[in-house]
Order: C-alpha cells, then sequence, then structure tokens
C-alpha cells in the first residue's frame, strides 16, 4: 500500500508511528500476522475478505462501531487520496489507533504468542 516515490512527494506529510504500519502493510492485522507464521489464516471471519489494514480499519464490519464517526467523514475515498489531506490523515490515524489497540487487546486475551513477553510490537 506504500505509495511510489512521486505519490509520496505529493502526499508530502510526516507519516509516522501507527500510521506508518497501517501505510506498509503492518501492524496487528491477520494479513502481517500470517506472513509472519503467528496465525494460521489471513482471513477477516466476519466479513470473509483479506485481513489487510485497510479492511480492518475502513472497511470491516467488526470494528464498525469503534470508527464509525471517522468512516461517515472519511467515506469510501481510496487511501492515497486519504494521505493526501492532513485533516483526513487525522481522522485515519484516529482510527488505526483505535482499532490497533483493539486488536492488541483481542490478541492479550487470548495469550497468543505475539502479545506475549512483550512482543506485540515485534510485528510492527
Ligand atoms: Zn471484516
Amino acid at each position: 500500500m506504500l505509495p511510489d516515490v512521486a505519490e509520496k512527494a505529493a502526499i508530502n506529510l510526516e507519516i509516522e508511528g501507527g500510521l506508518l504500519h497501517f501505510v506498509k502493510g503492518h501492524g496487528p492485522y491477520k494479513q502481517r500476522l500470517k506472513s509472519l507464521k503467528l496465525v494460521e489464516d489471513n482471513m477477516c471471519h466476519v466479513c470473509w475478505m483479506v485481513s489487510t489494514p485497510e479492511h480492518v480499519v475502513l472497511r470491516c464490519v467488526e470494528t464498525e462501531a469503534l470508527v464509525s464517526k471517522q468512516r461517515a467523514l472519511l467515506g469510501d475515498r481510496p487511501v492515497t487520496e486519504v494521505l493526501r489531506a492532513p485533516e483526513l490523515v487525522t481522522l485515519l490515524r484516529e482510527s488505526e489507533d483505535k482499532v490497533s489497540a483493539y486488536y492488541k487487546r483481542f490478541l492479550a486475551v487470548r495469550g497468543h504468542p505475539a502479545a506475549r513477553d512483550n512482543k506485540i510490537e515485534d510485528y510492527e
């Protein structure tokens, strides 16, 4: 999902922390966890789509209640468009923060190996 060089120049925004993980396809999302062999599959078991950061943060039914306000304001804009507008980046950052915190708690409560021994950050 990381935009190419020309795209990044056009965007010209500071992307850091959780939002950088989101743009790079990292973070506590099943697509990433599967690539690290930390989960069996990469599917969202609610929507039956690949559980990418974009799916989980912006489109998934399971996380709708967490970020309904932000999603209503972001609409169906593609991420590349969102990243060009600072006010939309703020909404995306808020959404990513809430959803990644939710998933980290979800993994920790289940005693997932990624959440033990402070390894929660390893897959970011
Ligand atoms: Zn989903």
